[in-house]
């Protein structure tokens, strides 16, 4: 395991984008970020799955861009619109010591939110932080468009991942989140993800210790799309960890697609519920059908939740 990974930003390749742009020279590339660490926010999040939260609350580092551009981002404020939202640039360094004042404050883990286009700066600061006495799990929290290069690079540095699986249909991966090769990337990174750390592993009090947990957004109008997924999951493994979200809104630019531009219904949530049960899924996380309120963000307050 290298000592710093940050030469991967002269050239930089940490998405399947590949932008091979120069970041540490200040150049930008789709994600718009640059060799530091944009911080949006960082704190206790008790809204992730039970086994991520826990009872103490899970150390939510919020970060800055992103590689997709999802037409309905609910943290658009900060995924999308940083550069107007602000935000706080961290060194590894920096980050680590956060990681590690997030531990005294008694998180079960690291959730690092958005990690894809940082990963190399991100593993600079997970290994400091190992270094400083850092016990807790590593949660590596993405969109599922991931480079599974990358992922190599850093295997035995992420404890937890829990990667989306958005899409398996390219013309809507394209026309939501202008990545129409998502359903390919994505699969890939999902299955170096399960060989780097195998299923969910829970401890005595059901505290997630290690493995994969897959989230799956469901969007109103594209229930065949929701349905190819819980498909595909099933023939991965059936043990496999799945969260099937109920909680979009129409956020940012959804209202500018007809298909999207309301809450889902419980009648198509319950539907997929069916179908995952018949799919024969024994892990799934289900939410309550009115969370879509619950869930909207504003990190324009001090504390956005
Ligand atoms: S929904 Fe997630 S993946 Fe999509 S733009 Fe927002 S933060 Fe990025
Ligand atoms: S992380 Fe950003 S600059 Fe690097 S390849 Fe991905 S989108 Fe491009």
């Amino acid at each position: 395991m290298k000592n710093s990974f940050m030469e991967e930003m002269a050239c930089c390749k940490c998405c399947p984008r590949s932008c091979g742009i120069n970041r540490l020279a200040g150049e930008k590339g789709f994600c718009r970020t640059g060799s530091d660490i944009p911080v949006a926010h960082i704190g206790l999040h008790h809204g992730e799955e039970p086994p991520i939260s826990g009872t103490r609350g899970s150390g939510t580092i919020f970060l800055a861009g992103c590689n997709l551009r999802c037409v309905f981002c609910q943290n658009y404020q900060i995924s999308q619109e940083f550069e107007e939202t602000g935000y706080r640039t961290l060194t590894p360094g920096e980050l680590a010591s956060e990681m590690l004042r997030l531990e005294a404050g008694g998180a079960h883990n690291i959730n690092l939110v958005s990690p894809s286009h940082l990963i190399f700066p991100l593993a600079d600061a997970i290994q400091l932080a190992r270094k400083r006495g850092l016990a807790i799990p590593i949660v590596y929290n993405s969109n599922g468009y991931d480079s599974v290069d990358a992922l190599r690079q850093i295997r035995g540095l992420i404890d937890i991942f829990m990667p989306d699986l958005k899409y398996l249909e390219n013309v809507t991966a394209g026309e939501l989140s202008a990545a129409s090769d998502y359903p390919d990337i994505a699969k890939a990174a999902l299955r170096e993800m399960l060989s780097q750390v195998g299923n969910l592993q829970l401890d005595g009090t059901g505290v997630a210790k290690k493995g994969l947990l897959v989230r799956h957004l469901v969007l109103p109008g594209y229930l065949e799309n929701s349905r190819a997924c819980l498909n595909f999951l099933a023939h991965f493994s059936r043990e496999t960890h799945i969260s099937i979200m109920s909680q979009y809104s129409p956020q940012y630019n959804a209202s500018d697609y007809q298909r999207i531009n309301r809450t889902l219904s419980e009648r198509e949530y319950n539907s997929l519920i069916d179908y995952a049960l018949e799919l024969n899924l024994e892990n799934i996380f289900i939410q309550e059908c009115n969370s879509s309120k619950e869930y909207l963000p504003d990190f324009q307050r001090e504390d956005p939740f």
